[in-house]
């Protein structure tokens, strides 16, 4: 009530006295009933105010915009109403220079190119990085929706649920396909609002390049193994059998065969560790013909054993690369070639195209298509090379394609099993 109706009621009331004492019915009741409307116009006019005051908290907690109260003179609630208007105006101010804030941290969030973002106690996602976008379900556009409204994978989920309660340290997710590294940290922005940052490092790469590494390294031991323990086992027959000359003759030379093997896997080996992760080769001028030739120089005397009937359509093509790896390259195809096709016909051809391009071609047992992306694998071996004596260590081909990307240029196969393969390496070439 303000002064002016508390005056008012004031003198009703007195009026209302006064009636009484002279008796005056008609007055009495008449002031008696002014007092009844004045109080119920007064009751309504409060819960009015009170409602409006209670609007406007409702919109300052919900942060929408506040139509400031017009201050009355004498008004009961002009204290509160006041108050009110201050308060929408500095926290409008705090709001504008929030949104300023949370805006220039999404552009800074948006550079990084991994999946961040904060959350709220609640777990309600104030700001997410455009990098999280491989991780939100596909309709949800809104940031400020809960985490489990914004993201699909179950596993995340679970994760960001415990990150809430205490960070997450170091742990691994899968998200479609790819393996993240979770970390979350609590940060206290007042006495009273505290926000989880948490953030994704996809490690994917890392995770298959660890896992590649290890099966290499279990492949070589594997592969030593078997010479080691041919050798060792032919050692102990040498020191403790009588056996006659020719017996011991037979040994050594299984012992021979396996020492060659043994060197002609760390020889592959050396090579493969040396271009494994490298990017540069050296550029020298090299003339493929030359290279082809000289490598069927060295082969000669398998191509006399064997029999082969070899087809040569060299022309003269020039490349800019490292000559020991392209020749490692080469050779390793064409070994293959007279290794699988014993006896049979290899063609080898060098042309100039949109690349220096050269098919090596045999007619031997050929492949399956479905083998043909594994044979660059390192130490996959199909049955036929596995079965043969002497046969290959299986980083002949895998040398073959890293030295032709190192080169820019790349090898396809074409193959039918029984009927022969042909191994097409292409490279830019320079003019002669
Ligand atoms: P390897 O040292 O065993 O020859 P490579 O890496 O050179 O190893 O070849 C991988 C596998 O591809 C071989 O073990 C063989 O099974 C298959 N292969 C390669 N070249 C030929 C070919 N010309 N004909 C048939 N199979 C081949």
């Amino acid at each position: 009530m303000n002064k002016r109706s508390s005056f008012l009621f004031f003198v009703l009331v007195v009026a209302t006295i006064v009636a009484h004492f002279l008796r005056n019915n008609l007055l009495f009741l008449t002031f008696l009933i002014a007092i009844i409307f004045f109080y119920l116009v007064e009751e309504k006019w409060i819960k009015k105010e009170l409602s409006r005051i209670s609007d406007a908290l409702l919109q300052l907690r919900n942060r929408e915009n506040y139509e400031k109260f017009v201050l009355v003179p004498y008004d009961p609630f002009v204290k509160v109403k006041n108050q009110l208007n201050n308060l929408f105006e500095e926290s409008n101010f705090l709001f504008e220079t929030e949104s300023e804030i949370m805006s220039s941290l999404r552009d800074t969030l948006n550079l990084l190119h991994i999946p961040v973002f904060i959350m709220n106690k609640k777990g309600r996602v104030l700001i997410a990085n455009g990098s999280c976008s491989a991780l939100k379900k596909e309709n949800v556009k809104c940031e400020n929706c809960f985490y489990y409204e914004y993201f699909y994978s179950l596993e995340l989920m679970d994760l960001i649920a415990e990150s809430l309660d205490r960070n997450v340290d170091n742990r691994e997710v899968r998200v479609g396909g790819r393996i993240y590294k979770a970390n979350s940290f609590h940060r206290k922005l007042n006495s009273e609002r505290e926000v989880v940052i948490f953030v994704l490092n996809d490690i994917t790469e890392q995770v298959e390049k660890e896992i590649m590494e290890r099966e290499f390294i279990s492949a070589v031991s594997h592969e030593l193994k078997t010479p080691l323990s041919v050798i060792s086992g032919v050692l102990d027959i040498l020191k403790e059998e009588q056996l006659t000359e020719s017996e011991k003759m037979e040994f050594i030379k299984r012992m021979e065969s396996n020492v060659s093997r043994m060197n002609g896997l760390a020889r592959e080996l050396l090579i493969l560790t040396e271009i494994r992760h490298r990017e540069n080769i050296a550029k020298a001028r090299i003339n493929l013909k030359d290279c082809i030739v000289s490598i069927l120089d060295a082969e000669k005397h398998f191509v006399k054993e064997y029999g082969f009937s070899l087809h040569l359509n060299l022309e003269d093509v020039w490349i800019l690369g490292d000559s020991f790896l392209v020749k490692e390259m080469i050779k390793n195809i064409v070994e293959n070639a007279l290794k699988y096709s014993k006896g049979s016909e290899v063609l080898i051809s060098l042309k100039k195209g949109d690349f220096a391009e050269i098919s090596i071609k045999d007619n031997g047992v050929g492949i399956d298509e479905a083998d043909v992306e594994h044979i660059f694998e390192p130490f996959y071996r199909l049955e036929h090379s596995r079965s043969r004596k002497g046969g290959g260590t299986g980083l002949g081909l895998t040398i073959a394609k890293r030295v032709a990307e190192l080169h820019k240029g790349h090898i396809t196969v074409r193959s039918t099993r029984g009927k022969g393969i042909e191994f097409i390496i292409q490279m830019p070439f320079i003019e002669n």
